[in-house]
């Protein structure tokens, strides 16, 4: 069977134009992927979503084996809404050396590139399986890979390394916080404005309950290392979004915070939200049922996203920096599915891909092209290390 040739920057291009923002469906892209393989011979297995409008995919390349290489990626991308893009971001376009498009570096391009290598993938006597895993939902709290992951934990022969190709400019990082994202709906008692004693505000509480964030992170920087691989040092939070409250002159019935933060790895991810929930339930709440007994409070944990610690990814680390050809092994604060990976398979995992995450989820992302050619080389020396025994 004779598949389609498709250069990196086609490949690239082809990606870009399906609008795989994380709330829409990415059954498109998947579905096309999924032809594309098929076109080269490569069966592919698809895991979907529950509600089955979104799906992550894998396959692999080469004798079905253990010891491979998986090239992971999401093929989500956060929205463009309200950004002032110079150019269509749905069409990727090259000017002075950058191609510009949504999620050329965040992160098409990697598995872009991967794709378009398949035909060498192939013509190659690989000893070793290459394995694509292609992942969806990851903008939005990594929520794709943990069924992906368990998937490939049971159906692939247990691979040697796991290459998150996140935009790092194909540096080799080890080590990431975790993130943690809640919903908290605060309920109070609406009331005209004028009488603030018949009722309570949801909005003047979620107030407070930002301050307390804000007093917990100040005791977090204080007790922050002085050393440390990771800017910021301590923990973070963020209040992401506020929304509550109908009118100027009404206590506000109800308010839903959307927060979280962002944790070192080795430290439960679990416990600075676990603190907040109690202190909402003990501290927060009698003093809104004082106001008023109607008033409740509810929080909800939105999404999670491992840490990830450097520890046993030895190996994973001196294979992509031989690839790479990259001297630094460093950390970043910002999270991908490589905690979900490296947890759910036990493989030695390390985040390495093209592109620049200042670029990221910012208008006018771009990917310079001299990124795609060195991912390209990447590639080209993961083959033969695929090829000997
Ligand atoms: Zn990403």
């Amino acid at each position: 069977m004779a598949g389609e040739i498709v250069g990196s920057v086609e490949m690239l291009r082809r990606l870009v134009a399906f609008d795989t923002t994380s709330r829409n469906s990415n059954l498109a892209l998947i579905e096309y992927v999924q032809q594309y393989l098929q076109g080269h011979g490569i069966d592919s297995k698809l895991v979907p979503s529950e509600d089955g409008k979104k799906a992550n995919l894998f396959a692999t390349v080469g004798p079905n084996v253990k010891d491979g290489v998986v090239l992971s990626g999401h093929t989500d991308v956060v929205p463009v809404d309200g950004q002032p893009w110079d150019t269509d971001p749905w069409t990727l376009t090259l000017k002075d050396g950058k191609y510009y498009g949504r999620g050329t570096c965040d992160m098409k391009a990697f598995y872009a590139i991967g794709l378009a290598m398949l035909p060498a993938f192939k013509n190659a006597k690989l000893k070793k399986p290459i394995h694509f895993a292609l992942s969806y939902d990851e903008e939005v709290g990594c929520i794709g890979a943990h069924g992906l992951a368990a998937r490939m934990a049971s159906e692939v022969p247990k691979p040697r390394a796991i290459i998150i190709g996140e935009p790092t400019m194909m540096t080799v990082v080890h080590a990431h916080k975790g993130a943690q994202i809640y919903i908290t709906k605060f309920t109070g008692f609406e009331a005209h404005s004028s009488m603030t004693h018949l009722g309570v505000s949801a909005i003047h509480f979620a107030g407070e309950f930002v301050h307390y964030l804000n007093t917990v992170q100040d005791e977090l920087d204080a007790k922050a290392p002085k050393q440390s691989e990771f800017m910021p040092a301590a923990a973070t939070f963020n209040v992401g979004t506020i929304v509550g409250g109908t009118a100027g002159n009404i206590l506000a019935r109800e308010c839903e915070v959307l927060w979280g933060y962002r944790e070192l790895p080795g430290l439960p991810i679990e416990a600075l939200g676990d603190r907040a929930i109690e202190w909402l339930e003990k501290e927060l709440l009698p003093k809104m049922k004082a106001r008023h007994p109607a008033a409740t409070i509810g929080t909800v944990l939105r999404s999670s996203t491992p840490a990830f610690s450097s520890e046993g990814n030895d190996e994973a680390k001196a294979l992509a920096r031989s690839w790479s050809g990259s001297n630094t092994v460093g950390s970043v604060v910002y999270g991908t599915e490589a905690g979900i990976f490296r947890k759910t398979l036990g493989v030695p995992t390390v985040v390495c891909g093209p592109g620049d995450i200042a670029q990221a989820h910012q208008p006018n992302e771009f990917i310079l092209a001299s990124q795609i050619d060195a991912c390209e080389g990447f590639m080209h020396r993961m083959i033969e290390w695929c090829c000997r025994d």
